[in-house]
């Protein structure tokens, strides 16, 4: 069965991108057959994966949404780009944006990804969506959608807010959209262990939530490979295969 993982924290620059794209070159090593969705208008995915005017695409997701809003035939292949790191992906540009404002008067709103995503999964083992920074009906479409979830937060203060109400959005399309939507866990983002407050907050985190939610056991150093890597137009398993944010992101078995 394909397993479906929206990546997905309303709150922004948390590492979903970077999550999205490390743990697909990942899954990717371990010769899974991967397809990473770019969710989000502001494209950053599609981006860091080496496309150079993400706006100018007419091949996205966008199109696969509309189409499918429009009950129109849908050429799903024309909008799979292949990545050299082995995986395929799905671009996203700023068009997304109107698409959330057209699924407020469709039937079955809420269901319009899960419908796109239904005609390509029997090709892949992983799907991973990396979703936008918002709770809106994107979002939901993804958790529709979605199998998983997989929540990164960052090591920062303050970054237990906000979580509550993705939780709740969580819950809710669990208990009416999705039943067998599974919380995978929280992976906590950008640590420095130079630091006592990132380690404080760290602990927070689990303190906090480790009860409830699992929290995966190794954490995401920060590194400016990582940074670096999304430059380059590919993943930092590619650009640092020995770094500590590279081994951090493998322990995540799936
Ligand atoms: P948005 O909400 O805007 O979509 P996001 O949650 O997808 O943001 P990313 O784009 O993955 O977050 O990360 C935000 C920034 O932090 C990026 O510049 C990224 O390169 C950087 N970053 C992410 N993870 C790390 C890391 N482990 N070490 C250093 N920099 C990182
Ligand atoms: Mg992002």
């Amino acid at each position: 069965m394909t397993k479906i993982i929206a990546i997905s924290n309303q709150k922004g620059g948390v590492g979903k991108t970077t999550t999205t794209i490390t743990l697909g070159a990942g899954l990717v090593q371990q010769g899974k057959k991967v397809l990473l969705i770019d969710f989000d208008p502001q494209g950053n995915m599609t981006s860091a994966l080496g496309v150079k005017e993400p706006d100018e695409l007419t091949n996205t997701i966008s199109y696969l949404m509309d189409q499918e809003l429009k009950s129109q035939p849908i050429l799903m292949k024309d909008t799979i780009h292949k990545h050299n790191e082995g995986m395929d992906f799905i671009p996203c540009n700023i068009n997304l944006a109107s698409i959330d404002a057209k699924l407020v008067n469709t039937f079955s709103r809420e269901k319009v990804l899960k419908r796109v995503l239904s005609r390509v999964k029997n090709k892949y083992d992983y799907i991973l969506i990396d979703c936008l920074p918002t709770i809106n009906l994107l979002n939901i479409n993804a958790l529709t959608a979605a199998t998983d979830v997989i929540i990164p937060v960052q090591a920062e203060h303050l970054s237990i807010m906000g979580l509550c109400s993705l939780l709740d959005s969580v819950k809710r399309v669990k208990r009416e959209l999705n039943r067998k939507l599974n919380i995978e866990g929280i992976v906590i983002t950008m640590t420095d262990n130079r630091t006592n407050l990132s380690k404080i907050v760290e602990k927070t985190i689990r303190d906090n939530l480790g009860n409830s939610i699992h929290i995966f056991a190794e954490s995401i150093p920060r590194s400016v490979r990582v940074a670096e890597s999304s430059l380059a137009g590919c993943s930092v398993v590619q650009t640092d295969p020995h770094g500590k944010a590279t081994k951090a992101y493998q322990s995540i078995v799936m």
